[in-house]
């Protein structure tokens, strides 16, 4: 099966369109990026081919997405109004057929997984509806970015994986093909270094820990997100990272750290 999932806005042919912007100036470009790209993932994850696009220009998209001829084509929107407005909504062309269908089912999960006001299913003439011809089109707009705490939630990267995943579930069922929740990319454990200069003292106790993944820090000292979402995340030099369960093998001197990393080797 082939899907094309259109994140909505974005770079323009001249410029760039941000979509929508929230109070606190999360862009809607920034935030259907987020959430398209985990659809992405779990849909090639269960042995979709998926043309990823994101382009502000509207003919460009149809354009390529005419040459891709998918089974479905999908546009992931965050809606703008007054900022009382919230809930989801999903559009189709127009009433009947498979559209219809795939729009029902998105929005349904949708609803269902966040439990926000359900807006229902609507019908409009679209740009991206009306000119991807051949198969059936939908543009779900997830949530209200104008609306601060629908805004908020936007900034939960497990709220975006949720809903990426109730998309899927819908989009799948419409079209009668299996949908599988993948294994979780997050790490049990993970060794953070401090530079790449300590990595025999992390290797020793990355085996210790199983063989975990290794991680250095950033030049600025900031820490990578993977490492930063691990379970359990062993810190070799340098300060505390902040991670909720974290080991911290450091010391005022290297000599130190390296005394502290020898007793935890034990
Ligand atoms: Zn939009």
């Amino acid at each position: 099966m082939k899907a094309v999932i259109n994140f909505g806005h974005g770079p323009m042919n001249k410029g760039y369109d941000p979509g929508a912007i929230g109070a606190t100036g999360l862009q809607e470009a920034t935030e259907t990026r987020e959430v398209g790209a985990k659809v992405v993932q779990k849909l090639k994850a269960n042995g979709w081919e998926v043309l990823a696009i994101q382009d502000g220009d509207l003919e460009d998209i149809t354009n390529q997405a005419n040459t891709f001829k998918p089974d479905a084509f999908l546009s992931i929107h965050t809606n703008s109004f007054v900022p009382e407005a919230h809930g989801i909504e999903t559009y189709a062309l127009a009433p009947g057929g498979t559209g219809e269908k795939i729009a029902r089912e998105i929005q349904k999960e949708l609803v269902t997984t966040t439990g926000l006001t359900d807006r229902g299913v609507k019908f409009a003439n679209y740009w991206v509806l009306r000119k991807t011809i051949g198969y059936p089109a939908v543009l779900t707009e997830i949530a209200f970015i104008s609306n601060p705490s629908e805004e908020a939630l936007m900034k939960q990267d497990s709220w975006d994986d949720k809903v990426a995943s109730a998309i899927c579930r819908g989009f799948s069922r419409a079209l009668n093909v299996t949908y599988k929740e993948g294994e979780s990319d997050v790490l049990d454990v993970a060794v953070l270094l401090f530079t790449k200069e300590d990595y025999w003292s992390g290797a020793d106790v990355a085996a210790k820990e199983g063989n975990c993944a290794v991680f250095v820090r950033y030049a600025d000292r900031s820490v990578p997100k993977d490492a930063m979402s691990a379970k359990k995340l062993v810190v070799i030099g340098g300060a505390t990272t902040g991670h909720p369960n974290e080991v911290l093998l450091s010391g005022k001197t290297k000599y130190d750290t390296a005394q502290a990393v020898a007793k935890y080797l034990g």
